[in-house]
């Protein structure tokens, strides 16, 4: 059942004709001592994507493991997806080229398949997490079509391949069409409990690429980031009882849930067990009356829900990140 090339993932494919697996592995929380591993393993196991960030910071790890499974004759770096994220705090033109050249050397690579801008928000020079209102760039100081060019330009120069945007609302989506190019891609909080029907309607009608994060409900992250009682997907019985149909787990079953709604995902694990295992997700179909059943669990609960750029005196409001 799983398997062992990745010739049996599905495939999303961008304008130009590229095509991407639309299963990856998410790298956020995965500490460095664990990261090259789980690249490594991933790679091996047939997962050709991997979704990194400069914040996360294991970039230099990931890369060792790319490095290791290339060395290895695995694959072949045209064989891999890697994407990556610009940090909130590179946002001003002069800054995005510079930042993508880091990322580079950190993967060891010569290019991104994808670089992302992370988040509609600009912070100071340096600022990694902000501690005070005085860490913020406002967007009239900096504004995304401002990032949007600089973006441009690196695709332009080779840097990488495609460019795309994460956690942006229609409108500022709305904002970057009218200044041009087109985002690709589109990365967005995304599972059963918060399903965005509409901007995934919006994506898909502008041709722009959609990845869910979180997929499984990131019960790793950061205990600050954590709401007391709050809901846990794999437990779900609705998603339970879907996973029995199926003989399978509720792990499986978010991560197909995903990829029959035409997205792709990015399932986070550093335990070998987990990452063999969740490739075996592409191989469900759920078929209709699972669809319908998970539809309405859809409550628009975020387990990244932004508060940390919300604080007190900061310029940027929930509202405005969310839409
Ligand atoms: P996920 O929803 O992927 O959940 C990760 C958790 O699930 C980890 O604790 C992991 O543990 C566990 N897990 C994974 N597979 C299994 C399994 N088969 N059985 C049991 N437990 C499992 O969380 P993330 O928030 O990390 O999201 C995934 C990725 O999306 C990130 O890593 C990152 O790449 C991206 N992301 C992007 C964001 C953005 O702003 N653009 C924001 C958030 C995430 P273990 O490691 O032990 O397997």
């Amino acid at each position: 059942m799983i398997p062992t090339t990745d010739s049996q993932i599905e495939k999303m494919k961008y304008v130009n004709g590229d095509t991407m697996p639309a299963l990856g592995l998410g790298t956020w929380k995965s500490k460095p001592g664990e990261v090259k591993n789980a690249v490594y393993t991933a790679i091996k196991k047939g997962y050709r994507h991997i979704d990194c960030a400069d914040i996360y910071g294991n970039q230099n790890e990931v890369g060792e493991g790319i490095e290791r499974a290339i060395d290895q004759g695995i694959c072949r770096r045209e064989d891999l997806w890697i994407t990556s994220k610009l940090w909130n705090s590179d946002h001003q033109k002069d800054m995005v080229e510079k930042a993508l050249k880091r990322i580079l050397h950190d993967l060891r690579l010569e290019y991104l398949d994808l670089f992302l801008v992370h988040w509609p928000v600009a912070l100071k020079v340096g600022v990694g997490l902000p501690e005070s209102p005085e860490d913020f760039f406002s967007l009239d100081e900096v504004p995304l079509t401002e990032t949007w060019g600089a973006m441009a330009q690196c695709r332009e120069k080779g840097l990488t391949h495609h460019i795309g945007v994460s956690n942006f609302n229609q409108n500022q989506l709305e904002e970057l069409i009218k200044v041009g190019p087109k985002p690709e891609m589109n990365q967005i909080e995304l599972h059963p409990y918060l399903q965005q029907t509409e901007l995934l309607e919006f994506c898909k009608k502008n041709n722009i690429l959609v990845t869910a994060y979180s997929p499984l409900g990131s019960s790793d992250r950061p205990q600050q980031m954590k709401k007391d009682g709050e809901p846990v997907l794999y437990t779900n019985e609705v998603i339970k009882e879907i996973a029995s149909k199926h003989g399978v787990s509720a792990f499986h079953i978010l991560i197909a849930w995903a990829l029959n709604r035409g997205t792709a995902v990015i399932p986070k694990s550093v335990t070998p067990d987990h990452i063999k295992s969740n490739l075996e997700a592409t191989q469900i179909d759920l078929d209709q009356d699972d669809m319908q059943k998970i539809a309405k669990l859809d409550h628009e609960y975020r387990f990244v829900d932004g508060g940390f750029w919300a604080m007190d005196g900061s310029p940027y409001s929930i509202k405005d990140i969310w839409g």
